[in-house]
């Protein structure tokens, strides 16, 4: 990937460096609730500030669809960053124009302020070329640390990087770095393990990843739907049986690209959707028709245990079955626990993200020993798709 990074500037003393980061934060009652998005972009904002740059924060909050919506205001942000950066952030109540200008104007050196809302302007998700203009008047460089909005074609994230020299953050660079690992240029076996509710929500992803990987294990909700369209009776478990031609076509482009398709051997089946529901473990043949498929079964998790120590290179994506009722989170505890072991011991290198993902990781106590767990959502998927991100391909310009 051919992107500059922050070990590409020199001579940051007095520059205005204009950082796209993700602040878009749970909040309650004006109180940041999940420090998690703000502590990701610390490391790019301190190295920039210690080398003596300005540093002026974009980012967005919520959907304010181009007006000044006091709740998505950015004013109750710059203290809780402030409180983990451990030096004072200073706030101006507009992203463009003379009061961004004059607050730049007013930093010091190795100052830090945070710019109100880009979605306060219509500009911002239009990616009007005069609202990228204006951004980029107020700055020398511009450092986008937001992958998780990089899937948006907007003025902060792509207008922007085309009217100013454009530097990867820290936080993008990891994430881009540990995305190439998985998919750009990967140590196989790859496996991809993709489970989660419904097929429909990721054909694109699947149809992707078999051309990619040397081995797809599908779960989850969404495997009901691959068995039936092989024959499978899945009584009364969730399935898009009028997605059962998708799913051969699936298949069939799998075994065109030698990926080996992994479904499961048995299933634990329930009568009720609910946390400590009677369950059984039946085989494939015996699902019975008021049945419901809550989780994959142990014959599944060996095999799925045996596809990872396989496999040098883990791309997940959803769990395996329905992992926030208990104990229909045995399957996904089990593999997850397996890839962190293997990762630890250097025999894996595993990416993760997406959806329900990091809850399931989390859930486990397995995310902090994978080798990558992204928290971007809606952006790590459309990776997973193969789709070019505009954010990061504004960077590679
Ligand atoms: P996704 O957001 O597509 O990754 O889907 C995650 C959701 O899939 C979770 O809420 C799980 O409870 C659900 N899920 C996983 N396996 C099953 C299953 N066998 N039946 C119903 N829901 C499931």
């Amino acid at each position: 990937m051919a992107f500059k990074t922050l070990d590409d500037l020199s001579d940051l003393a007095g520059k205005r460096v204009l950082v796209r980061v993700d602040l878009n934060v749970p909040m309650d009652g004006g109180r940041v609730t999940d420090t998690t998005r703000i502590e990701r972009v610390l490391p790019t904002i301190r190295e920039l500030s210690e080398k003596g740059a300005k540093v002026v924060l974009l980012a967005h909050f919520g959907r304010p669809k181009g007006e000044r919506v006091a709740e998505m205001s950015l004013a109750p942000v710059a203290p809780a960053v402030a409180d983990l950066l451990g030096k004072p952030v200073a706030f101006a109540n507009d992203c463009i124009g003379p009061a961004a200008a004059d607050a730049i104007a007013a930093l010091p050196d190795g100052g830090v302020l945070l710019l109100e809302n880009t979605r306060y302007h219509k500009g911002e998700e239009k990616n009007d070329p005069e609202f990228a203009k204006a951004l980029a008047a107020n700055g020398d460089i511009y450092v986008n640390d937001a992958f998780s909005a990089a899937h948006r074609a907007h003025g902060s994230t792509e207008g922007i990087a085309k009217l100013l020299p454009a530097y990867a953050g820290r936080t993008m660079q990891a994430e881009l770095e540990a995305l190439g690992s998985a998919l750009g240029e990967p140590v196989r076996p790859v496996l991809a393990v993709v489970g989660g509710a419904k097929v429909s929500s990721k054909i694109d992803l699947l149809e992707n990843l078999v051309s990619k990987v040397d081995m797809l294990v599908i779960g989850g909700g969404m495997a009901n739907t691959f068995l039936a369209a092989k024959g499978v009776d899945v009584g009364k478990s969730l399935c898009e049986h009028d997605l059962a031609d998708t799913a051969r076509k699936i298949m069939v482009a799998a075994e065109a690209a030698n990926c080996e398709i992994v479904l499961p051997d048995d299933a634990i089946v329930a009568k009720e959707f609910k946390a400590g529901a009677d369950n059984e473990t039946v085989s494939l043949d015996a699902i019975p028709a008021d049945g419901m498929i809550l989780d994959v079964g142990k014959a599944s998790i060996t095999t799925v245990k045996s596809k990872i120590d396989a496999a040098r290179t883990l791309v997940w994506n959803g769990p395996l079955g329905a992992f926030e009722i208990a104990p229909f989170d045995i399957a996904t505890v089990a593999a997850a626990q397996h890839a962190a072991e293997n990762t630890k011991a250097g025999k894996l290198n595993s990416v993760a993200g997406g959806g329900d993902t990091v809850a399931a990781l989390n859930h486990a106590g397995a995310a902090d020993s994978f080798s990558y767990v992204s928290t971007a959502g809606g952006a790590f998927l459309e990776w997973l798709e193969g789709k070019e991100l505009p954010g990061v391909k504004a960077l590679e310009g």
